[in-house]
């Protein structure tokens, strides 16, 4: 990402902790997920309960995630119930969200958009 250098590593990695932009609770500590493009749709900012009540949600189509293999590697996250075949990442603290995109049918990818959260 050459308009925002210094998140990401040579390597690929996130340089900085990823914290939720609201509450600044950490989602992931520096090193732990990987950069990524992929066009994914996550509906506006909102609470938990509102993003699953909301069918056809507003939102914005975002091209770059951080991505992680494993749920055991975030610091602290939430997920919505299921959504057809997604569950979106929320902050575990504040519930708002989405901050990310899981689809079920592949458990080894969790993304999380970089607009959506902080970088410290
Ligand atoms: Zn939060």
């Amino acid at each position: 990402m050459e308009s925002d250098s210094g998140l990401v590593s040579p390597a690929g990695n996130n340089m900085k902790a990823v914290l939720c932009q609201r509450c600044a609770s950490k989602v992931l500590l520096p090193g732990s997920a990987r950069y990524c493009r992929r066009e994914l749709f996550l509906p506006s900012m909102k609470k938990k309960n509102a993003l699953v009540a909301d069918g056809s949600p507003d939102g914005d189509m975002l091209t770059d995630h951080w991505l992680v293999d494993d749920m055991y590697t975030f610091e602290n996250v939430g997920f919505t119930k299921d959504i057809g075949n997604i569950k979106y990442l929320v902050c575990a603290d504040c519930e708002i969200g989405p901050i990310g995109w899981h689809c079920l049918e592949d458990k080894k990818s969790f993304y999380v958009a970089l607009e959506r959260v902080k970088h410290e």
